[in-house]
């Protein structure tokens, strides 16, 4: 008898044991009370301030048609594109120092200096004695030799001389005329690959020293309409 209660009550500490080890199938999983969770609202859906253009339009090819065929001023007498005939590396700008002016005249001037012509490369006239911001191309541009504008023989020989008829120290170039020079300034930089460093004035290249192109010249204008 007292066997038989060991054997029971040994069936039943296994029985507890193994319920409290693996749980007792069939009994539903209690869960504890759950408690409420205020969760904050969701953030408002976000706005994309910044387009930006696709990457094909951010990088400029060689196959841009404005790379072989720059836009050009649009009032130009002569041969503006006439085929290169050297490496260009500078663009330096010149006033008249007079009031009026044009091609002609400076081309009788010079020569009379003994010099081939004209120095420079372009005139852009300003209503007194051509058309107010007429681009004239002269024919040192056109046949494509050395300047005679610089006072530097780098200068003269590398540099693209373009005179704005007009006295710069008092007055400033007709609205036309920075229309006219702007127009032509970019179609020479991207033509001939100019560095916008490399637009300087007469007074920054001659040995002696000058005001030219002026001192009220509109450096400042220039450079931030320039496309490059
Ligand atoms: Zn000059």
């Amino acid at each position: 008898m007292e066997a038989a209660w060991n054997r029971a009550f040994a069936l039943a500490a296994v029985c507890v044991l193994v319920s409290l080890v693996f749980g007792c199938a069939g009994t539903e999983k209690v869960t504890a009370p759950q408690a409420t969770v205020v969760l904050p609202p969701p953030p408002p859906p976000r706005i994309n301030r910044v387009v930006l253009p696709p990457p094909s339009i951010l990088v400029s090819t060689p196959a841009d048609p404005s790379f072989s065929s720059p836009p050009k001023p649009t009032d130009v007498v002569g041969r503006l594109d006439t085929p290169l005939g050297r490496r260009w590396k500078y663009i330096v700008l010149h006033h008249s120092a007079s009031d009026a002016g044009n091609e002609a005249i400076f081309n009788r001037e010079h020569k009379d200096r003994g010099w081939l012509g004209v120095g420079y490369d372009f005139v852009i006239d300003n209503g007194q004695g051509g058309p107010d911001g007429r681009v004239e191309v002269t024919f040192r541009w056109e046949q494509q030799i050395d300047g005679a504008h610089a006072g530097n023989e780098e200068y003269n020989k590398y540099g693209i001389g373009i005179c704005l008829v007009g006295n710069f120290d008092n007055d400033l170039p007709t609205a036309k005329q920075m229309d006219a020079l702007v127009g032509l300034v970019n179609y020479l930089q991207k033509r001939c690959q100019v560095p916008t460093a490399n637009i300087v004035g007469h007074c920054h290249v001659r040995i002696g020293g000058t005001h030219c192109p002026g001192l009220r010249f509109p450096w400042y204008e220039l450079f931030s309409r320039l496309e490059h």
